[in-house]
């Protein structure tokens, strides 16, 4: 069996000690005003407490804390100047993050957060412990992210703790007392890693598979980008026309109307609530997954995860693995086929929002932030710092990852400083700063990152395969949003053009917006990890197709996807990969099944739970394929003869558009056949449609081929077709099995235009 962790980590002497004790910030029984931050794990080890405040100090952490014998200890706290690494841009002597930490009723004098560009133990001095049972707090002094991994006591005034960025190395886990060997959770049907649209839609798929289901997910929301935390709302549509893929997306998403809204918008406990009562989902929030067990160098065997307060740790074992964490980072410790785009990568986005108060709001002055003045940003005259406040485009999306949201915040901060203390004073009073009343009211602390790292499955899906709607037999996710890429906006370079912080969409034309193009299931396997799935922005495809798949409605339909995938994983035995050559047309009547249908397990009957919601389809208009019974054969698969004109613009066509045609310039009669083969011996219903305009001809020739020869129906076109769905019946006629029929309409002698959309063939009882 083969342990990997994320990064490898320097090999460690064991250095516990009774006579030292350690105290995570994280397991703080009262955090206070600080908040946890658990998106920097694997560079600098740990969770940690972050006293993000918006410049007004947040309320202290607490915790008791037992000591073996009082005395005096030496103080050891691991943190970081953390603007110090910008020391080249800006002063970094200011030191924003600057906290105490209070033994008792007394705070040690030392303010820590003062030194270091990296994460390092600062020397506090020695303290005297006088009870066995001490009250320890953490004292913000700035409201500027001060951060604080631990807390070291030591007995031994020499000890000097290791600074390793080892994820839970063995001397923390031996000071915790957490045991050795994890506990074992499973085994399960399928293991979710991520809690995002796409992990947390797919956990709901597959538990209503009736599969047994582990989702983990490292925030104590559901969601992803798309959680309160974040605050991206989801996008994508969810069309009609394929699969009813999109209704698990549908219940689950919120009602967000604006990227970032507010804090209720984002429905966290509705997101919760709907996963958590999936009886066959066994959700693990607050933990972190960070190492995995491989069976054989292709299969992975288990996924261990750790508490990201307590650090207890778990073992999860499955049957098959997805990555949703968006950073592709289970597929990076198992050895997956992936690639990493070398620079100009989309970057990371920390949004912020302010609002007009009816008093002047004061706002500290940041000498630590990026200098910046009116114009150097866009003006937030109305709107709040919104998706284009992004960076990290050129620096590592995973070991920088840290630096990326710093450099966020000292731009968001910078700003906010322009605005508030150097800024314009109002044109028609030069008393009033223009800004004056305006204040921050949250700026996101846990970043929105857009591209990381592509996981490689069997087919890597480009841009011109969507543009050009290459056919796959198992295409399955409809993508609907533009080839939307990021790059640095060239408006603002000016002063940190080696960092820029704010973008500029290009959004590619060429994608089907309307009807989507069906991305094929074999973009959400790994090529090379037999047990592996992937969904959300880390599947695969190339760069520029990231730029359709990766809005949230998209990523939420292929972990519903893979949740049917693995309930054939489970039923027949077999891989991801054999599911596809082996299981297809079982695949595609899983995927056919709409969302409110469920079976306890495996062996069970899918039934409609009337406790589900009951999804109609999504109002288009236009028609699908799917809405109309009998044998359809639309204008994009009739054979044409003649210059058709193609159109969409008139409302209720089916499918893509309709095709249109002048009336025949001499011998030149222009044709479009539909055929179509009938299943079995029988009286069939031949229908047209067409959408009526006064611009057609009155008397456009259609004639059926049937098995009793030739019919030719003159169809007044300028006139709303009677039947359902706009089609107009050309009669009853006898076709045989195997002998193809067909209807064809010309332009020959018709006196407007000749407009042809679809046929439908209905067996008559
Ligand atoms: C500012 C911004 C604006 C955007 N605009 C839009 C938009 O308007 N509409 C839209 O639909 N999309 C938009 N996007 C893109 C979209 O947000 C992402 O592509 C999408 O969220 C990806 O979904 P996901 O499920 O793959 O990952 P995520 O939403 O990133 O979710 C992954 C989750 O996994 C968790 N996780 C990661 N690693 C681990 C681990 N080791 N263990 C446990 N849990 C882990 C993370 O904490 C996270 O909660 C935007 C993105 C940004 C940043």
């Amino acid at each position: 069996m083969r342990k990997i962790a994320v990064f490898l980590a320097l090999a460690l002497p064991l250095t516990g000690h009774a006579q030292q004790v350690l105290v995570e910030a994280e397991s703080f029984a009262h955090p206070g005003g600080w908040q946890l931050d658990t998106q920097f794990i694997e560079t600098m080890g740990s969770p940690y407490l972050l006293a993000h405040g918006l410049g007004t100090p947040v309320a202290d952490a607490t915790t008791e804390v037992t000591f073996p014998e009082t005395g005096r200890y030496r103080l050891w706290v691991r943190t970081q100047n953390w603007v110090e690494k910008f020391s080249d841009v800006i002063d970094a002597t200011a030191a924003p993050g600057r906290f105490q930490v209070k033994i008792g009723g007394t705070a040690v004098a030392h303010e820590f957060g003062t030194t270091g560009a990296a994460w390092q133990w600062e020397d506090g001095g020695t303290v005297a412990i006088d009870d066995l049972t001490t009250k320890i707090s953490l004292v913000d002094r700035t409201g500027f992210d001060g951060r604080c991994d631990a807390i070291l006591f030591s007995l031994d005034p020499d000890f000097v703790p290791d600074n390793s960025s080892e994820v839970l190395p063995a001397w923390r886990r031996k000071m915790l007392g957490i045991a050795e060997a994890p506990r074992n959770e499973g085994p399960f049907d399928i293991v979710f890693i991520g809690g995002g649209y796409s992990g947390a839609c797919g956990a709901i798929s597959a538990a209503r598979m009736g599969l047994k289901v582990a989702l983990i997910q490292n925030r104590s929301v559901l969601g992803g980008n798309g959680s309160s935390e974040v605050r991206v709302w989801a996008q994508g549509n969810t069309p009609p026309g394929l699969y009813p893929v999109g209704d698990i997306v549908r219940e689950f998403e919120d009602d967000a109307t604006l990227s970032p809204g507010s804090y209720e918008e984002f429905e966290d406990e509705k997101k919760h609530r709907i996963v958590t009562t999936e009886k066959n989902i066994s959700l693990f929030l607050d933990h972190h997954a960070y190492e995995v067990d491989m069976a054989s160098p292709t299969q992975i065997e288990a996924v261990h995860a750790f508490d990201t307060r307590t650090g207890a740790i778990r073992r999860f074992t499955g049957r098959t693995f997805c990555d949703a964490t968006g950073h592709g980072t289970i597929g990076l410790m198992a050895g997956a086929d992936h690639e990493m785009a070398e620079k100009g990568r989309m970057g990371m986005s920390n949004m912020w929002a302010w609002e007009n108060a009816d008093s002047p709001q004061a706002f500290p002055e940041t000498p630590w932030a990026l200098s910046l003045e009116e114009g150097d940003f866009p003006y937030p005259r109305k709107f709040h710092a919104q998706w284009f406040w992004e960076s990290g485009f050129n620096k590592h999306p995973l070991l920088d990852l840290e630096e990326i949201r710093d450099w966020n915040l000292i731009a968001g901060f910078g700003a906010w400083n322009a605005l508030k203390n150097k800024g314009a004073y109002e044109r028609n009073d030069p008393d009033k700063l223009a800004h004056g009343n305006a204040r921050l009211t949250w700026m996101a602390y846990i970043g929105g990152p857009r591209e990381t790292l592509q996981l490689l499955g069997d087919i890597v899906l480009t841009e011109e395969d969507i543009v050009s709607k290459k056919p796959y037999d198992d295409g399955c996710v409809l993508t609907t949003w533009s080839v939307d890429l990021h790059y640095p906006n060239k408006q603002y370079l000016e002063k940190f053009s080696e960092n820029p912080f704010i973008s500029v969409a290009v959004h590619g034309k060429g994608v089907d917006r309307k009807r989507g193009y069906p991305v094929p299931y074999r973009c959400f396997y790994s090529r090379n990890i037999e047990n592996l799935f992937m969904a959300g922005r880390n599947v695969s495809v190339t760069h520029e197709a990231l730029g359709t798949v990766r809005v949230m409605k998209t990523c939420g339909m292929m972990g519903v996807v893979v949740g049917k995938a693995a309930a054939l994983c489970a039923e027949h035995d077999v891989s991801p990969r054999e599911v596809y050559y082996q299981h297809l047309d079982e695949l595609i009547e899983l995927l056919r099944l709409p969302g409110n249908v469920r079976r306890a397990t495996l062996q069970d009957e899918f039934a409609v739970d009337p406790a589900l919601p009951a999804l109609a389809e999504e109002e288009t208009d236009w028609i699908t394929l799917s809405q109309l019974e009998g044998i359809v054969v639309d204008d994009d698969q009739a054979e044409l003869v003649g210059a058709w004109t193609h159109g969409a613009g008139l409302k209720h066509h089916v499918e893509n558009g309709y095709r249109y045609i002048g009336a025949a310039k001499g011998d030149e009669i222009a044709s479009a056949t539909f055929r179509f083969t009938v299943p079995e011996d029988g009286e069939y219903e031949v229908r047209i449609s067409h959408q009526p305009h006064e611009n057609r001809s009155s008397k456009t020739p259609v004639t059926v081929r049937s098995a009793d020869g030739e019919t030719t129906v003159p169809v007044n076109q300028r006139i709303a077709p009677p039947l359902a769905k706009g089609f107009f019946g050309l009669g009853v006629f006898r076709f045989e099995a195997g002998k193809p029929g067909s209807v064809v309409v010309t332009n020959a002698g018709i006196d407007g235009n000749a407009h042809i959309d679809a046929i439908q063939v209905i067996r008559q009882e």
